[in-house]
C-alpha cells in the first residue's frame, strides 16, 4: 500500500514537471506571432494536467472522497470549473480586437484575486504561522491585491468606462509610502504574532491591516497614471499578478505554481522594462515617486488648423512616391484597416516603391499589438522596423504615412519640455517630406494631448475612417 501511495506521489511530481515545462515551452512559443497558437495551445495543456493533478494531490484528495462526488468538495470544484470555463470562452470568443489589451488587464486583475482569496483562505485554515509562512501569506495578499484594484483601474481606463481622466490626488506618493508601509505593518503584526484567527487577535489585525491597504494602493497608484504611461503599469501589474502567484504556491507548498508564478512575473518584469525604455521613464521613479504625469496639460495649440486633402490628391502624391512608411496607431486597429494596409503597400511596391513600417512599442493598447495586426496581414516581418532603425531613415522618406496613430508621433515628446509626454521617444513621422495623417477627425491620443504635427507645414490631414480612405487610396491605384 506504502508503495503504491509512493508511486502516485512519484507520478504527481512528474506531471507538475511536465506541466512546468509546457508553461515554459508554451511562452517560447509566444514570442513570435506565427507559433504564438502553438504555444498557447501547449501552455493551456499544461494548465490543464496542473489543475488536474493539484485535485489529485494526497492533501486534496483526504479532504474529498472520491466514492460520492454528488456529496463532496469536488463537485464544488468541478462546477466552478466549467461555470468559469464557459464564461472564459464565451468572453474570450466575443471580444473584439479593440477590447482585448483591457480583457487582457482584467485577467491580470483575476489572477491577483485568486491568488489574494487562496491566501486568505490558506490564513482562515491555518490556527497559527511561523514568520517565514507568515511573511509569504501576507506578502500574497499585498500583491494580489494591488493586482487587483490596480487591474480593474487599468481596465476601466482602457475601455473607457471609469478614470477617463487622469485623477491627480494631492500629496500622492507621501499617501502611497504610508500605505505600503502600514501593510508591511501589518505583515510583521500577521507573522510575528503567533496568533492568527480570532477576530480582534493581533494577527487578525495584521491581516485585515495589509489587506485593506494594499487594496486602496493598487487603486492610488494607478488612478493617478496618464499622459500615456500606462503601458509600463500594465506591465508591472503583469507582474505583479505574476509574483502573487509564486508567493501564493510558497504559501501553499505547491511547486507549479510557483513556477508557472515566477514564469508570468519575470515575463512581466521584463515586459515592464521594455516598456521603461521604450517610453524612456526610469524603473524607480516609476515606483517611488515622479512618474505618472497627469494628462491635464493639453499641450500648446499653435493657433494653425490642419490641412486636409482629398483621396484623390494623396493618391498622386503616393504615385509619385519611391519612399513610403507606414506608421500604425491604436486607430488602425480600431477600424481594422490592417488587411487594406497590407494591399496598399504591395500597390506601392508593385509602383516601384520602397515601403516600410515604423513599429512604436507602445502603438495600440497592448505590447506588440501592431506586430499581431500586421502579422495577420500577412506583412513579411523584414518589412516592420524599430523607431530606431526607422529614424535615421526619416529625412529620406517621400511619403510618411500615420494610420490612426497619434501619441506615438507627437513632436512635443522631442521638443516641449512641459508635455507630460516629453522624453517618450517617438516615430519621427515630422522628418519626412510629405506626412500623411489618417483619422476620423480631431479626437486626441490616449494621453488625451494635442499634437502639433496635424498643423506641420508638411502635413496633411486625410479624415475619415482608416480602413475606408485606404481602401479608397487602393482603389486609385486599381483604376489608374
Ligand atoms: P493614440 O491613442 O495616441 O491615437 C489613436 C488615434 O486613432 C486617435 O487620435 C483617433 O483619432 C484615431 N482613430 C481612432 N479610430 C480611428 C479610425 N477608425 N480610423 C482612423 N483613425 C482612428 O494611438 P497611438 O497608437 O499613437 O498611441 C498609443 C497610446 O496608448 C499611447 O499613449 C500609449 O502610451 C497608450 N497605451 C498603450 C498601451 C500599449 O501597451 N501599447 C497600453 C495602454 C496605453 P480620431 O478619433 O480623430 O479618429
Amino acid at each position: 500500500m506504502t508503495n503504491f501511495t509512493d508511486l502516485i506521489s512519484i507520478f504527481i511530481t512528474i506531471l507538475y514537471m511536465v506541466a512546468s515545462v509546457l508553461f515554459i515551452r508554451g511562452i517560447k512559443l509566444l514570442g513570435k506571432a506565427d507559433t504564438a497558437r502553438k504555444g498557447n495551445l501547449l501552455s493551456s495543456v499544461g494548465m490543464i494536467i496542473a489543475v488536474v493533478t493539484v485535485l489529485a494531490e494526497k492533501e486534496v484528495r483526504d479532504s474529498f472522497t472520491l466514492t460520492d462526488v454528488l456529496h463532496n468538495g469536488y463537485l464544488y470544484v468541478i462546477v466552478a470549473v466549467i461555470i468559469g470555463s464557459i464564461i472564459g470562452a464565451i468572453w474570450a470568443k466575443k471580444v473584439e480586437m479593440t477590447g482585448m489589451p483591457q480583457l487582457v488587464a482584467l485577467f491580470n486583475g483575476f489572477g491577483g484575486l485568486s491568488s489574494l482569496l487562496v491566501a486568505l483562505t490558506q490564513y482562515l485554515n491555518s490556527d497559527h504561522a511561523e514568520p517565514f509562512e507568515g511573511i509569504t501569506l501576507g506578502l500574497t495578499i499585498a500583491i494580489g491585491a494591488i493586482a487587483f484594484t490596480g487591474s480593474v483601474v487599468a481596465w476601466g481606463k482602457l475601455s473607457g468606462k471609469m478614470f477617463k481622466k487622469s485623477v491627480s490626488i494631492p500629496g500622492k506618493n507621501v499617501i502611497n509610502a504610508i500605505l505600503a508601509l502600514a501593510g508591511l505593518v501589518g505583515i510583521f503584526l500577521y507573522a510575528f504574532s503567533g496568533d492568527a484567527i480570532g477576530v480582534g487577535e493581533i494577527g487578525f489585525i495584521g491581516i485585515a491591516i495589509v489587506t485593506a491597504t494594499y487594496l486602496i494602493l493598487g487603486l492610488t497608484m494607478v488612478v493617478t497614471i496618464g499622459g500615456g504611461d500606462m503601458p509600463v503599469i500594465i506591465s508591472l501589474l503583469n507582474a505583479f499578478s505574476g509574483l502573487a502567484a509564486a508567493f501564493a504556491g510558497l504559501a501553499i507548498t505547491n511547486s507549479v505554481l510557483v513556477v508557472s508564478g515566477c514564469l508570468v512575473g519575470t515575463s512581466g518584469l521584463i515586459l515592464t522594462l521594455i516598456m521603461c525604455k521604450a517610453m524612456n521613464r526610469k524603473l524607480y521613479s516609476l515606483l517611488f515617486g515622479t512618474f505618472g504625469g497627469s494628462s491635464s496639460k493639453k499641450g500648446e495649440g499653435s493657433g494653425k488648423e490642419p490641412v486636409a486633402m482629398s483621396v484623390e490628391d494623396a493618391y498622386l502624391i503616393l504615385e509619385a512616391a519611391s519612399s513610403v512608411v507606414f506608421i500604425p496607431g491604436y486607430g488602425m486597429a480600431v477600424a481594422q484597416a490592417q488587411h487594406a494596409v497590407k494591399e496598399l503597400a504591395d500597390k506601392l511596391e508593385e509602383n516601384g516603391a520602397e515601403v516600410n513600417f515604423a513599429i512604436h512599442p507602445v502603438a495600440g493598447r497592448m505590447p506588440g499589438h501592431m506586430n499581431v495586426l500586421l502579422a495577420e496581414a500577412n506583412v513579411p516581418y523584414e518589412q516592420l522596423k524599430t523607431a530606431d532603425e526607422m529614424n535615421p531613415q526619416m529625412p529620406n522618406t517621400d511619403v510618411a504615412i500615420v494610420i490612426g496613430a497619434n501619441d506615438v508621433v507627437n513632436p512635443s515628446a522631442v521638443d516641449d519640455e512641459t508635455s507630460p509626454l516629453y522624453g517618450m521617444p517617438i516615430i519621427n513621422a515630422f522628418e519626412a517630406r510629405t506626412v500623411f495623417v489618417l483619422k476620423r477627425g480631431k479626437g486626441t491620443g490616449f494621453s488625451g494631448i494635442e499634437n502639433p504635427l496635424f498643423t506641420n507645414d508638411n502635413t496633411v490631414m486625410i479624415y475619415g475612417d482608416a480602413k475606408q480612405t485606404v481602401s479608397s487610396l487602393v482603389s486609385e491605384f486599381d483604376d489608374a
